[in-house]
């Protein structure tokens, strides 16, 4: 089997790892654009914040040492341009040579991941201090600039997950961060409530936030930003964070199915419309785990694993992907803020019927010191008692209870289970009752 691969880092890589494990024989050829391959997209904030002091730390493999390791013909700055599918082919352009040439295939497996979104707002080409942030070029361009021209005021547009830890680590850098978002939330995962407690806590660590508001025009090379309200703020640098479009256009051009968004539409088994080419990652459609809508949710978690299922239906396994929950995380200073399937604001968008109910339980028991409150938010079908999501907003202890009730969901557990789940506890940790057992009690 000759396998080629267009993407080389979180699913590109896992695909191609499981593909060398699960068949020793297989040649398998991994394309990726860029220069580094299987690099660590989810660190890259923290090394700008200098909490990574190691650059190499966020290059999990090389090329050199992943092609060795696992036997693979691992192409760097080489962008494939075109899907032959009538003739199993990809053109391929090198990026240090601008040759041009086909590479054949039996099964085409595509990874290409979602680009940060640009809009043509007035000025943003002549802003020389605006980044984004997707891979090692960006993060070497952002560290770059703040090393070296030492800004002291930064804009951050767009409360998301990428934007959140920017203005974090912009501002663990000594810059005064403004946080600009449209919505009247950050963290667009959780429902108002929870996020205004985020909102509470940014404040208080100095960072300017307008909700609300958008960009109206980039003035004076970016120096400038002149907001929808009429409002100017000043900006050294600025960090445009609202959101990724799928790279869909390879499979649009070759005539695949798209889907949602523009992402590449995939049956359970993550092929495409050709039944020769797969495709996986931030790229592509998925099923929501929860209401079984199509949507696109652009994760680590669901790319690897779609990665290793990929490789497994290549190899005649049995598998499917059912879905993804969008479970998260994000680090908010000293705050955490952490989400498992869906929010009031889906379920009332698509007229589901639900029941929500709020706790704050201690993160372990009061008695022994460093305990704070968690809030924690369970949704559910009230007439059976389905759970349709939870969101956790607090110091410590946030992420276990968002995986556990995570992990109740996948095993079809509803929230008359949850008091019946005996978890770990010592006083350090939780308590007698864990906080999820108290949901469970609160929601049934
Ligand atoms: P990518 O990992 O983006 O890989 C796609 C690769 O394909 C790219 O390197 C691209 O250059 C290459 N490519 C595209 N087109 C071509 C072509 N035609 N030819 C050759 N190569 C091509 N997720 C979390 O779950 N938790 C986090 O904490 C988190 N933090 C993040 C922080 C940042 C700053 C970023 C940018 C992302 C973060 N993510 C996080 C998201 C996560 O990184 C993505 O969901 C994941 O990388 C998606 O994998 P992918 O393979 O679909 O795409």
């Amino acid at each position: 089997k000759k396998i080629v691969i267009v993407g080389g880092v979180a699913g590109g890589a896992s695909t191609a790892a499981r593909l060398r494990r699960l068949d020793e024989n297989a040649k398998i050829i991994m394309f990726e654009r860029g220069e580094y391959i299987s690099f660590a997209n989810c660190g890259l904030p923290y090394y700008i914040g200098e909490t990574i002091t190691e650059r190499d730390a966020l290059l999990v493999q090389t090329v050199e040492g992943m092609s060795k390791k696992f036997n693979m013909d691992i192409r760097n700055l080489s962008e494939v341009t075109k899907i032959n599918k009538d003739k199993k082919t990809v053109t391929v352009k090198n990026l240090r040579t601008n040759e041009t040439y086909e590479e054949s295939y039996d099964y085409l497996v595509l990874s290409p991941g979602a680009s940060p979104i640009k809009p043509p707002i007035p000025g943003i080409d002549k802003a020389d201090n605006l980044f984004t942030l997707r891979n090692i070029p960006d993060t070497d361009a952002i560290k770059e600039f703040v090393d070296n021209k030492k800004p002291k005021k930064a804009v951050v547009v767009g409360g998301g997950f990428i934007g959140i830890e920017m203005a974090e680590n912009l501002h663990d850098r000594g810059i005064e961060v403004t946080l600009v978002e449209m919505a009247n939330q950050i963290m667009a995962p959780v429902d108002f409530e929870m996020a205004s407690i985020l909102h509470s806590h940014i404040k208080d660590k100095g960072v300017n936030l307008i909700l609300e508001d958008g960009v109206k025009e980039f003035k004076n090379k970016g120096r400038k930003i002149l907001l929808s309200s009429g409002k100017e703020i000043e900006a050294d640098m600025i960090i445009l964070s609202i959101g990724v479009r799928p790279e869909s256009n390879l499979a649009k051009d070759a005539g695949l199915e798209l889907g949602e968004r523009g992402t590449i539409k995939v049956d359970e088994t993550l092929r495409t419309s050709d039944k020769n080419i797969y495709a996986l990652g931030d790229a592509v459609e998925v099923t929501d785990y929860i209401n079984k809508k199509p949507t696109m949710i652009p994760l680590a978690w669901p790319a690897n694993r779609q990665g290793r299922l990929v490789a497994d239906h290549i190899n005649g396994r049995n598998v499917k992907y059912n879905g993804t929950m969008g479970t998260s995380i994000a680090k908010v200073f000293d705050m955490t803020v952490a989400s498992t399937g869906n929010n009031e604001k889906t379920l009332k968008r698509l007229g589901i019927e639900y029941k929500a109910i709020h706790i704050h339980p201690g993160s372990h028991a009061g008695y022994y010191p460093g305990a704070f409150p968690i809030a924690l938010k369970l949704i559910f079908d009230p007439k059976d008692g389905k759970i349709f999501g939870a969101q956790g907003v607090g110091y410590d202890g946030v992420d276990k209870r968002i995986d556990v009730i995570a992990t109740a969901i996948k095993g079809g557990l509803t929230v008359f289970n949850l008091p019946d789940l005996e978890l770990a506890y010592a006083p350090p940790y939780s308590s007698a009752k864990d906080p999820v057992n108290m949901a469970g009690y609160v929601a049934s």
